[in-house]
């Protein structure tokens, strides 16, 4: 038993808009514990549509439309579905009689178009649409197939989804298991590294384990089925331990959490304090940072200090160390985090000096070239050169470039 989605709409097919039906119901049957394993999209063209319908009917028992139900000309998803099973529609009163009172209380009448909304297969039940006019349906054209339609908005969608596919599938014996997940993430390694490193546990079958990667951050994604939470919890807790150990300070956290907010708890926990001097990232490190809520009680401020005259100015940094070295050198790293830590009295001071290109770089300094700086109790000065030439992208370099920061905080 499985279902499968069908996204109808040819703007989803040109790109205009995301297809976040699909991504809401496939996160609806992994929560009901359906199996999923196909989506399609396809444009408002019949012929299309009937090819889909008659491969997904053979393989899935279950299948979800979305979109099309609208009253113009171009929407095509009932009638076709009627025709693709040799069946024909019949004008439903009850529609009729609900649009002209929705109609009514906007002070409006209804179009002779919207009387196509109420054409729905023979034997097929009404599925009611409490915030649109467009009402969708179930129906069962044979033994072992159940067609759900919704409209394509996604408000109309979601609720009409809740009020009647969820009970209807609870109904059914679905959602007594359910799936549970916990993200696991990582930093400084890379997704293939990490998935070598945990490789026996890749083909684990309940709970599953499946790495995936964004913008430098690399996750695993433990995920049970149980029958409760709790049952959940007991199959992940050993694996989701295997891997911190194996993975060791590449991990950071799980689920909510970010780099900057691992970074504030820790800062809270130890009653320290952060300030950061900026170059390269232009006060990304700073937005992260206040991105937490509550980061007021251990993040005090920082130094936008893009033009070298302002490293001099506000944070000290030496000129004669700028002209020798140049302002992407591990020296003015260390003394930009040396001088905002000094000058805002800040338990640490962490700096951020590069080249996020495209422009700027030299055969000797790179784009990509990072030095993080980092200021600490007991005169401590520390930098760390970073070559992120291979994310060939400004915004990428400025981003890895201040998570970095926090990771090596
Ligand atoms: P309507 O009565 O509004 O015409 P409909 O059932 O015919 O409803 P569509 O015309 O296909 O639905 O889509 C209506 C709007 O819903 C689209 O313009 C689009 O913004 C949004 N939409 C449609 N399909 C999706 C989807 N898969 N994901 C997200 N949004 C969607
Ligand atoms: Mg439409």
């Amino acid at each position: 038993m499985a279902a499968e989605i069908i996204c109808v709409g040819t703007e989803l097919l040109l790109g205009d808009i995301l297809n976040t039906n699909a991504q809401f119901l496939a996160q609806q049957l992994a929560d009901l514990g359906i199996p999923h394993y196909y989506q399609t999209v396809v444009g408002d063209n019949p012929e299309r549509l009937k090819q889909v319908i008659a491969v997904a009917s053979e393989r899935s028992q279950i299948l979800i439309f979305t979109g099309g139900l609208g009253p113009t000309p171009d929407d095509l998803t009932t009638e076709t579905i009627a025709q693709f099973f040799g069946s024909s529609l019949e004008e439903k009163p009850e529609i009729i009689a609900d649009i002209t009172e929705k109609y009514a209380r906007r002070g409006r009448e209804m179009t002779p178009s919207n009387r196509k909304q109420a054409l729905i297969p023979q034997g097929a039940d009404i599925l009611p649409n409490r915030l649109g006019t467009a009402p969708g349906m179930i129906w069962q054209p044979r033994p072992n197939l159940t067609i759900f339609t919704f409209p394509g908005v996604p408000l109309e969608m979601r609720q009409m989804w809740q009020d009647t596919a969820v009970p209807f599938l609870k109904s059914q014996g679905w959602g007594k298991e359910i799936i549970y997940s916990r993200h696991l993430k990582f930093w400084g390694i890379a997704e293939s590294a990490l998935a070598e490193k945990v490789y026996h546990l890749l083909n684990l079958s309940n709970p599953t384990v499946a790495p995936y990667a964004s913008k430098g951050e690399v996750k695993l994604r433990v995920s049970a089925k149980a029958p409760s939470a709790q049952e959940a919890d007991r199959l992940i807790q050993p694996v989701e331990a295997e891997i911190r150990q194996i993975a060791g300070l590449n991990y950071f956290g799980a689920d909510e959490d970010s780099l900057a907010s691992v970074v504030g708890q820790l800062l809270q926990e130890k009653g320290e304090t952060l300030s950061v001097a900026e170059s390269c990232t232009g006060g990304g490190l700073g937005s992260m940072l206040t991105s937490v809520a509550g980061s007021s009680a251990y993040f005090l401020g920082g130094v936008i200090s893009y033009d070298n005259q302002v490293k001099i100015s506000l944070l000290g940094v030496s000129p004669e160390v700028l002209t020798q070295l140049g302002a992407v050198s591990d020296l003015v790293a260390q003394q930009m985090a040396q001088g905002v830590r000094s000058r805002l009295n800040t338990t640490w001071g962490l700096s951020i000096t590069g080249i996020a290109g495209p422009g700027g770089g030299t055969e000797t300094k790179p784009v990509g070239l990072v030095y993080i700086g980092l200021a600490g109790p007991n005169n401590l000065v520390q930098s760390f050169e970073y070559r992120f030439n291979s994310l060939q992208d400004r915004a990428l370099i400025r981003h890895v470039s201040a998570c970095t920061a926090l990771d090596r905080l």
